[in-house]
C-alpha cells in the first residue's frame, strides 16, 4: 500500500505545533527505544535523525503520515526519556502540551528488557492521559523465537494492554503496527468530532430560540454511526 510520509516541523512549545486538526499520535518512549528507526520503517524513508547518543534535544518532531486512502494523521516524536534526566519525571511542559491535544499514544519499550520502571511510570501517565493508547515492544530481531514469546508475556503483564512487536530492521510486525495505528486515527477522528460541532452551536431562530432536545442529540455524530460520520466529512 502507498505510504505518503513527511516531516511538518520540529516545535519546542505548544505554539510551534501544527493548528489544522489532524488526528495525533504520540511516541513516547527511552532515549534509544528505536523510535526515530521505527518512524523511518512506517515512512518507509529516512525522515527521523537515528542517533547511539540519546537524549540530547527537547523537541517535538511532527510527521505527517497516510497509508493508501485512509485519513492522514500526525506521528509526534517526543523527547526520549531515560538517561540523564531520570525517566518520566522528564514528561515535562513539552509533553504535557502535547497530550493536552487529546492524541492518541504509541508507548515504544525494547523488547529485550520488560518491566523497567521507567517504562511502567511512563505507562502509568500515558494511559491516564489518553484512553487511546497502546505498547509496542520494539527490536524483536535481536531475540530468538523462544526469548520473544517469554519477553511478549511479560510485557503483557506488566502492561496489561495491547502490546505489538515489532522490528524496523527486518520489518515484521509493521503490518500489525499499521492496522492498530488505523484503528487509533479512527477513534481520534470520531471522537474528536463533536467537540468540533459543538463549538458552532445553531442559531437560534425567532421561531426557536432554544434547538430541541431530541434534535440537537440525533446531531450527535457518534450516535449516528460511523459510516454516516464519514459520509459527512468527504
Ligand atoms: P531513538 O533514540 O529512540 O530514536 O532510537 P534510534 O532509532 O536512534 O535507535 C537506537 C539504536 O537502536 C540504533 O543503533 C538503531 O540502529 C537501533 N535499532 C532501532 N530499532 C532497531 C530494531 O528494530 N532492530 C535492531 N536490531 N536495532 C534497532
Amino acid at each position: 500500500m502507498r505510504i505518503e510520509a513527511s516531516f511538518v516541523t520540529s516545535a519546542t512549545s505548544a505554539a510551534g505545533l501544527p493548528r489544522d486538526g489532524l488526528a495525533e499520535i504520540a511516541l513516547v518512549g527511552r532515549s534509544n527505544v528505536g523510535k526515530s528507526s521505527l518512524i523511518n520503517a512506517l515512512a518507509r524513508q529516512r525522515l527521523a535523525r537515528t542517533s547511539a547518543a540519546p537524549g540530547k534535544t527537547r523537541l517535538a518532531n511532527v510527521y505527517r503520515l497516510a497509508r493508501g486512502n485512509a485519513a492522514p494523521f500526525y506521528l509526534v516524536d517526543l523527547p526520549g526519556y531515560g538517561y540523564a534526566r531520570g525517566g518520566p519525571t522528564g514528561f515535562d511542559e513539552l509533553v504535557t502540551a502535547v497530550f493536552a491535544r487529546n492524541p492518541a499514544a504509541l508507548l515504544l519499550v525494547d523488547v529485550r528488557h520488560p518491566g523497567l520502571e521507567s517504562d511502567r511510570a511512563a505507562w502509568d501517565w500515558v494511559s491516564a492521559a489518553t484512553a487511546d493508547a497502546a505498547v509496542v515492544a520494539t527490536k524483536i530481531d535481536k531475540l530468538a523465537r523462544g526469548e520473544r514469546i517469554r519477553a511478549m508475556g511479560q510485557h503483557e503483564s506488566v502492561f496489561d494492554a495491547c502490546v505489538v512487536p515489532v522490528s524496523a530492521v527486518t520489518g515484521e510486525g509493521l503490518e500489525e503496527l499499521w492496522n492498530l495505528i488505523d484503528s487509533l486515527v479512527n477513534r481520534r477522528n470520531r471522537n474528536s468530532r463533536p467537540s468540533r460541532i459543538s463549538r458552532q452551536p445553531p442559531k437560534p431562530t425567532a421561531r426557536f430560540q432554544e434547538p430541541p432536545r431530541i434534535g440537537s442529540t440525533t446531531r450527535q455524530p457518534l450516535r449516528t454511526g460511523p459510516s454516516k460520520v464519514e459520509g459527512r466529512k468527504r
